[in-house]
């Protein structure tokens, strides 16, 4: 597509989250004139789950959804410049920086922060996406304490499930597993943790073939895939932690990243292996992935980029 215009701005963010608003409220507050695009669903994962109880500073607790209204409105009153766009392709061969919104608006920026974040990954059943928010989570530390004294179904096998299951372990009652072959993928460690608790019951080659539940989760129906038996397990929670997916595919033929995709920052550091472009929040964290840990590195990139704008003579 054609570019159509273009504009020149000292920082760009891009994301939505707690990451690109705290990075938004503190680079205003710098007088970096920050320019914000949100992407596709502004406010970021925090805007499809329900309450928040451990991000300090809410003792009652907050709505997600809310939560990040609130982020959006404190970045606005310091002076962010907050637009709805998704950035669709970047050129980061030279100073200014190149990104394109919407594919066809050109914005060439002196330093970028990139908050685009991740997304969980879902099984894709039906009854999943009705019952979201309805005992279906993708994340058991925002939404375990929900289901304290209840049984619950975790799905995954990875270091992400066997970690979640075990904090479920310590809520609930009885934590049921479902893992869709015959090990689990999750480090050695973990496993054993996992195998050695006696509240987690771990199903081998099990899918899951149906949520069951109108208006809240009742019940899972699995089958086993050797066997093709199926069952049906009542439980009042269904977490999926099947992995989630960084959204940094626009970014790949210039920036470090791992395997899996996440953007590799300089330890202790917002830096890229760019100088000017500074990473933030779940794009580049895949192991804490909190909304507390996303906003303080959110704030890091926000003063390493006012930093590297000072020492480049560009503020
Ligand atoms: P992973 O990709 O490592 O694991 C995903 C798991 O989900 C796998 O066991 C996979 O099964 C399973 N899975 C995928 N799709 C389906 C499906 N449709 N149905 C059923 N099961 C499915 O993701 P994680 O989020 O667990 O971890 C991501 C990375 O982060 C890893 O490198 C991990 O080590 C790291 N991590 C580290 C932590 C730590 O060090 N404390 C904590 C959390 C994560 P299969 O094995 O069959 O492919």
């Amino acid at each position: 597509m054609e570019t159509t215009a273009s504009e020149k701005v000292h920082c760009l963010i891009i994301g939505s989250g707690p990451a690109g608003y705290t990075a938004a409220i503190y680079a205003s507050r710098a007088n970096l004139k920050p320019v914000l695009y949100q992407g596709i669903q502004p406010g970021g994962q925090l805007t499809i789950t329900t309450e928040v109880e451990n991000y300090p500073g809410y003792p009652d607790g907050v709505q997600g959804p809310d939560m990040m209204v609130h982020f959006e409105k404190q970045a606005a009153r310091m002076g962010a410049d907050i637009r709805f766009g998704l950035a669709t392709k970047v050129d980061f061969s030279q100073q200014p920086y190149k990104v394109w919104v919407d594919d066809d608006k050109l914005i060439e920026a002196d330093a970028v922060i990139i908050a685009t974040g991740a997304s969980a990954k879902w099984l894709g059943l039906e009854s999943e996406q009705r019952l979201n928010g309805f005992g279906v989570s993708a994340c058991a530390v925002c939404d375990g304490f929900f289901f304290k004294g209840k049984e619950v179904a975790i799905v995954g096998a990875g270091d992400t499930a066997a970690e979640e299951a075990l904090y479920l372990s310590k809520l609930c009652t009885t934590v049921h597993m479902f893992v869709r072959r015959d090990e689990m993928r999750a480090s050695k460690v973990m496993q054993e943790r996992v195998q050695r608790t006696p509240n987690i019951k771990i199903y081998w080659n099990t899918s899951t073939e149906e949520i069951i539940g109108e208006k809240k989760t009742e019940a899972v129906r699995i089958k086993n895939t050797k066997t093709g038996e199926t069952q049906t397990i009542p439980v009042s929670g269904f977490f999926v932690a099947i992995g989630h997916e960084p959204n940094s595919g626009i970014f790949k033929d210039w920036l470090t990243m791992d395997e899996a995709g996440y953007i590799k920052t300089q330890p202790g550091t917002s830096k890229t292996n760019i100088e000017g472009v500074f990473a933030a929040g779940d794009v580049q964290d895949k192991i804490y992935r909190q909304a507390v840990t996303a906003a303080g590195s959110g704030c890091m990139a926000a003063l390493d980029a006012e930093r590297y704008l000072g020492e480049k003579g560009l503020h």
